[in-house]
């Protein structure tokens, strides 16, 4: 029997965050924080800490899977390194020092000290290192992963931007040398494109700053929104853009250019980086030449911060007291709302909800698994309608005293266009092909 996934049996806890000093969420820094609270989506376990409540999960899921496809398409070949890692191994890359207190520690009975991995270089380098040497046939050799990754940042907030755990996918490259490195820099660079293109958020992609990663060339992906803790730089007369914090005057260093040019705020949801052989040297991680000689590997890493691109995405799209998802990572793209129990119209029209249900999930490939049947009819349409929107369904179909009629036509509101039409079973149909962007 095919699931129907029935609102009234999902775990979404909705509340209502006041202003005022005295409520659990007084922390809450950013309009996607408080809605997706708010609207059950997450919920905070402690700072910087989130439990993925289901509607959460399965816009993640969604996620995961486009990044999945992005990488199988230039050969990723998905692992999973153990979370707790060693700490010698960052004193042997020199980052212990750097990171500082941003790494969380821990030892164990024996009173050997390990690292909750905020990033995996040393881990990826200490694997080709410990399968070494292998041929230099194999390279380039493309690893990644979907795991939490572990901050102890200093101003955790904004919700899943700036966690303490967090979902990162990250994934490294390695290549026998400098040349060949480049090319799958920038074939990975084109995964990231597309992953963010599928996304379907406006992004800009500019000129990194290496920070404590260390490297010869790295980009970062943005999202322009004015609780970002970067700012970029764009210089509208020729094509550069770069993290201000690599500027340090105000003029495009491309054209010169001073006045056609933009500074925003914007929230970092994705880096790449050219790292060399910053790791693969001190780690030791080599390959076997052709001429049988072990030689150092060409490393690169790429991350994207899932957790948050999940909660920018909100944070770009919301109203203030609605939710909006894009398309391709909405929880659900179509909500059914039949009428309420006890109602005229609820023996006429009630048992049409789930064949337009099934109809859909059968008519429209984008909506297998993607359609919400609200069935807490003990609730008034209007006030399920409202529900909806705030949750931001984009498709909300209600069944009303017209769905008696032959054909049945059905109240179709589409929130991405703030538009109300009243359509017939095959008009939703083809109207949702036409304008789901998945
Ligand atoms: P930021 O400057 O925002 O602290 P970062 O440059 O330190 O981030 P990277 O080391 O480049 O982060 O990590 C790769 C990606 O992981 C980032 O582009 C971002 O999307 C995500 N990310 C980093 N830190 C966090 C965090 N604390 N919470 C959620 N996502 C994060
Ligand atoms: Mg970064």
């Amino acid at each position: 029997m095919r699931a129907i996934h029935r609102l009234s049996k999902i775990l979404q806890p909705i509340t209502i965050i006041s202003k005022g000093s005295n409520n659990p969420h007084k922390d809450v820094t950013s309009k996607s924080q408080r809605l997706m609270l708010e609207l059950g989506v997450i919920q905070q376990a402690h700072t910087g800490s989130f439990h993925f409540l289901p509607l959460g999960l399965r816009a993640l899921d969604k996620l995961v899977k486009i990044v999945d496809e992005e990488m199988a398409s230039i050969g990723g070949q998905k692992i999973m390194f153990p979370t707790l890692v060693k700490a010698d191994l960052w004193t042997t890359s020199g980052r212990a020092d750097a990171m500082g207190s941003e790494l969380m520690t821990l030892k164990d009975r024996h009173n050997h000290k390990y690292i909750l991995c905020p990033t995996h270089e040393e881990t990826a380098s200490h694997l080709l290192q410990s399968l070494a040497p292998i041929s230099y046939k194999r390279f380039p050799l493309l690893i990644y992963q979907i795991t939490s990754k572990y901050r102890d940042e200093m101003k955790p907030r904004f919700g899943l931007i700036r966690g303490r755990e967090f979902v990162m996918k990250d994934l490294y490259s390695f290549d026998v040398d400098k040349l060949s490195a480049m090319e799958t820099y920038e074939k990975v660079a084109g995964s990231y494109d597309r992953v963010f293109k599928r996304i379907g958020i406006n992004f800009v992609k500019v000129l990194g700053t290496s920070g404590t990663m260390g490297g010869d060339l790295s980009h970062e992906y943005h999202y322009r929104a004015a609780i970002g803790d970067d700012k970029i730089f764009v210089c509208h007369n020729c094509d550069f853009s770069a993290n201000v914090d690599l500027m340090k005057t105000e003029k495009c260093p491309k054209c010169d250019e001073g006045k056609n040019v933009s500074i925003q705020s914007s929230i970092e949801v994705g880096h790449t980086f050219l790292l060399g052989d910053k790791y693969s040297k001190p780690l030791n991680a080599k390959y076997l030449s052709h001429n049988a000689k072990p030689q150092l590997l060409q490393m690169g890493s790429y991350g994207l911060g899932l957790s948050r691109i999940l909660a920018a995405s909100v944070e770009v799209l919301s109203l203030e007291q609605e939710m909006r998802w894009p398309d391709s990572l909405a929880p659900f793209n179509v909500v059914v709302v039949p009428p309420k129990a006890g109602s005229r119209e609820e023996a006429t029209v009630g048992p049409l909800a789930e064949r337009l249900y099934a109809s859909l999930e059968r008519e429209v490939p984008e909506l297998k698994q993607n359609v919400l049947l609200d069935d807490r009819t003990n609730l008034t349409v209007g006030r399920r309608f409202l529900d909806a929107r705030r949750v931001g369904y984009r498709f909300v179909i209600v069944l009303n005293k017209l769905s008696s009629e032959d054909p049945p036509q059905f109240e179709m509101n589409d929130l991405a266009r703030n538009s109300q039409m009243v359509l017939q079973e095959n008009q939703i149909i083809k109207y949702i092909k036409e304008n789901i962007n998945t």
